[in-house]
């Protein structure tokens, strides 16, 4: 599974077979369920209509529910959001871009840009400190 998918998201998607959500069986086309989900780490490679949404496939009907119901516990975090599109942003200016064009291109305003930010700066600490790793850049702020 890629974080790519989403509904209609390309061409090759269409005839291709996947893999269930859940316990990872191969599902043709044609057998699979499908639902589409909230999901604030879901982002589209492209195109921003399908940010937030993921299409979860699986093998059955009690899968799918399985599947959905882990996304609907897990929390929308409108930061993660911002923070996934500031990415594909950036990804596509390796040069990289001025304040105006990140906003303009991002489709957020300068707030919304430096909440994701900062909520992806107090993840990239969490993920190092759960790995026993000292963070070495800018000292933790915001408190
Ligand atoms: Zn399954």
């Amino acid at each position: 599974m890629s974080t790519d998918s989403g509904p209609n998201a390309g061409d090759e998607e269409e005839a291709q077979a996947d893999l269930c959500d859940l316990c990872g069986t191969l599902v043709l086309d044609g057998t699979q369920w499908n639902a589409l989900v909230r999901d604030s780490s879901a982002i589209h490679a492209i195109d921003p209509k399908y940010d937030g949404k993921r299409l979860v496939v699986s093998c059955s009907r009690e899968h799918l529910a399985a599947v959905v119901e882990q996304y609907e516990r897990r929390p929308f975090l409108y930061a993660e959001l911002w923070a996934g599109k500031i990415t594909r942003v950036l990804r596509q200016h390796p040069n990289g871009i001025s304040p105006e064009d990140l906003a303009r291109e991002t489709g957020l305003n300068s707030d919304e840009i430096k909440h994701a930010l900062t909520w992806r700066n107090i993840e990239v600490q969490r993920w190092q400190q759960q790995r026993g790793q000292y963070w070495t850049g800018e000292p933790k702020g915001g408190q």
